[in-house]
């Protein structure tokens, strides 16, 4: 038996058990704030500390964001040593697995990585549509098959209507249009490292022979081809000695949308009939009841395996329900109660937890039901991020640069060309665009090496070739001149350099009408500038989720930038309220939480107005239901000190205002209604009263001792 080392200072009996438990497959299964994600981090210190080299292990957490908070709270934990352990999400793994060994399936190391809207744009051309929504059809559905492992042949074979051959064919062409670009998508991130393990024994040993034991967070939430992978990394041993040790919650599955399926959890003790089981009873997260407002929820949903969990932190204070005509009322009311919380903090001289922004929370369900909040808070002068959703990096301007970066970490990325060569406009028009792109398809080489075809002056006036060399040339300088800049300040003069040169702020000031736009815009440019100028300073990679202390040239850095979806980490160490999807804010806490928007249609989402009655369509929709109760359950899971739910009477439906119903769920809860029911503009008002009366009552004071 191994003894107890350091990481069973903080640990219940259970988790020890699971920290300490080294040789063989581990299941840790267990409710909301019940301390999985410590076993993670306490379990990599005591592999450590039994010898494993911390190049060996990897922990797998779900987003780029838990891998940053997993490797501050690891690194809190054993020091140093902690920076050589790979946290990262499976994505991110793939990006490595790939980087270093994709060139047996014919990958360059340098490979690009397409967003979504590249994906949306090839597709549209690969099916030879303009109509975006029928290409964002074709990519979930395709997304779906990938996720489950199929190939276009595969899915060719299998589909079942002419919906279906459609897409299988698309998919066909997509796969040759990605081949061809040396490009992947965020499902080829799984996919594609599965194909190399499977298919690539000495691919495949090196890897085994690499990963000592890996951790992997939130695994009820991993899909069928994340899981093949985790099997294969783990393969180099026999089924009973696998190292690895997975953490979940059945009831906070909420990626079944994206293909994440529970069957993972039903099969591993199947496929690793050793697997030791352990189950976590006390949450240390949440007061008694805001866990029994979450246990009454999650209760009519059937239980994958039977758990129970209870709070030892004390009744605490009520669930609050706050009703609000309509958005922007509720956005008023939130922001009334994070000042009132804040104030009682003050009034009863607690410490910090009450005070800070940045342990309140606003979460909802859809990204676009956060505006309303941030004009709330903005005018109440409180400092807010959002995240979740991908808003700064959607925003045009940063699009354009990105398509330039993209452009000289990898020549070969069509798309990418293309948007840079249109912007800003430098007189290359769509008929040389045109005849360059029917050139390049015919000798089957991308754009940019068309360009520099000498038989291009076939199909193209000399003129136009002329333009087309000069912006080939202006690329090979700037990744040159990238691959020289190393470090912030010089990475800062590039950035403003390379802007200068390609005059992109009158670019911005020509395309819009409103002079404050084009400087809200321009100010966003010089954000992001000086973010990616910082990762060329050596900062924490979150792009790959892979800890790199070491200073980077700016080429590197613009090779990793199509994977990041969100920059709010840049803000993590402010004082902020955060805003969040429900979604995004799996797996972490906040001592004050309001779930917003909590109505019928929103949460339940629409689970569809006229559903035929065959029995596959309702058993879809009982299986969409439980989709939402776990929602609901990880919204209210997130808070450990208060909890409010605030739900409208009436929302916004086009330019109508439609009255709506409170959610299911608030009822389900099982509030005492005597007591749950608040107006936060009132109490604010009391406080204030009560405020501005003390410090009446001190200047009284003073003046008597006077
Ligand atoms: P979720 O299901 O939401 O991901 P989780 O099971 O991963 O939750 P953690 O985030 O690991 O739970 O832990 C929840 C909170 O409880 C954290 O603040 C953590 O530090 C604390 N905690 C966990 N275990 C213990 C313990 N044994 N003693 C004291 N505090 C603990
Ligand atoms: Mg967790």
């Amino acid at each position: 038996m191994s003894a107890p080392g350091p990481a069973a200072h903080g640990l219940n009996l259970a988790q020890q058990e699971a920290v300490n438990y080294l040789h063989g497959p581990c299941l840790v299964l267990a409710g909301a704030g019940s301390g999985k994600t410590r076993v993670i981090t306490h379990k990599i210190g005591r592999l450590i500390q039994s010898g494993m080299p911390p190049q060996r292990i990897a922990a797998i957490t779900f987003t780029n964001k838990a891998a940053a908070e997993m490797r501050e709270r690891a690194k809190g934990l054993i020091g140093r040593s902690a920076k050589d352990v790979l946290v990262c999400t499976f994505h991110a793994l793939g990006v490595r697995l790939l980087r270093q060994d994709g060139a047996v399936l014919g990958l360059k190391p340098n490979f690009s990585i397409l967003d979504t809207d590249d994906v949306t744009s090839i597709l549209k051309d690969a099916g030879g549509t303009t109509d975006a929504a029928t290409a964002r059809q074709w990519q979930w559905t395709i997304s779906g098959w990938k996720s489950g492992g199929l190939n276009a042949t595969q899915a060719l074979a299998l589909a079942a209507n002419e919906e279906d051959r459609v897409a299988a064919i698309v998919m066909g062409r997509f796969e040759e249009r990605l081949t061809a670009y040396q490009s992947v998508d965020f499902d080829d991130l799984i996919s594609l490292p599965l194909k190399l393990l499977q298919n690539h024994a000495e691919v495949r040993e090196k890897w085994q022979g690499l990963m000592g034991h890996i951790l992997v967070d939130e695994y009820q939430d991993t899909n069928a081809t994340q899981y093949e992978m985790l099997k294969l990394l783990v393969g180099g041993h026999a089924p009973n000695e696998a190292r690895f040790t997975a953490v979940g919650d059945d009831d906070q599955s909420i990626y079944g949308w994206r293909g994440a399926t529970l069957d993972n959890l039903k099969k591993l003790p199947i496929d690793f009939p050793a697997l030791k089981l352990v189950k976590l009873e006390q949450n240390y997260r949440s007061t008694s009841a805001i866990l029994r407002a979450a246990n009454n929820v999650i209760g009519p949903n059937p239980k994958l395996f039977p758990k129970t969990l209870f709070s030892e932190l004390g009744e605490g204070e009520p669930v609050r329900v706050v009703d609000a005509d309509n958005e922007e009322h509720e956005a008023e009311r939130a922001v009334a109660r994070i000042q009132s919380l804040r104030a009682e903090g003050a009034l009863a001289q607690e410490g910090a937890q009450y005070k800070e922004f940045r342990h309140f929370a606003v979460l909802y369900r859809a990204n676009h039901q956060a505006k309303p909040f941030e004009k709330a808070l903005r005018k109440a002068n409180i400092p807010y991020k959002v995240s979740g959703g991908q808003s700064f990096f959607d925003r045009a301007e940063i699009r354009d640069l990105c398509a330039w970066f993209r452009l000289w970490s990898n020549n070969d990325d069509d798309p990418a060309f293309l948007r840079a060569v249109t912007t800003p406009k430098r007189g290359i028009g769509h008929q040389t665009l045109g005849a360059l792109g029917v050139f390049a398809a015919q000798y089957k080489v991308s754009l940019f090496e068309a360009l520099f075809s000498p038989s291009l002056s076939s199909v193209l006036a000399a003129k136009a070739v002329g333009s087309l060399h000069e912006f080939g040339r202006y690329i090979n300088d700037l990744q040159f001149r990238a691959r020289q800049t190393e470090g912030a300040d010089n990475a800062r003069t590039f950035m403003t350099d390379w802007l200068k040169e390609i005059d992109y702020e009158k670019h911005l000031t020509d395309g819009e009408e409103s002079e404050k736009v084009a400087a809200a815009k321009w100010g966003n440019v010089m954000e992001f500038c000086d973010w990616m100028a910082q990762r060329c300073g050596g900062e924490m990679d979150d792009a790959t989720g892979v800890t790199t202390r070491e200073v980077k040239n700016l080429l590197e850095v613009a090779q990793t930038i199509a994977l990041l979806s969100t920059i709010s980490d840049r803000e993590k160490d402010q004082d902020q309220v955060t805003l969040s999807t429900l979604h995004a804010s799996k797996g972490l806490e906040w001592p004050h939480v309001m779930l917003v928007g909590v109505t019928e249609g929103m949460l339940p989402f629409k689970l569809g107005d006229n559903p035929d009655d065959s029995s596959a369509a309702q058993d879809d929709i009982v299986q969409r239901l439980q989709e939402e109760r776990r929602l609901m359950y990880v919204g209210i899971t997130r808070a450990q000190r208060s909890l409010a739910v605030s739900w409208t009477r009436r929302r916004k439906k086009g330019r109508e205002m439609v009255a709506v119903l409170p959610s299911r769920f608030i009822a389900e809860m099982g509030l005492d209604k005597a007591t749950v029911k608040e107006d936060p503009r009132e109490k604010l008002k009391a406080l204030r009263a009560e405020f501005a009366q003390r410090a009446l009552d001190s200047a009284a004071q003073a003046a008597i001792k006077r």
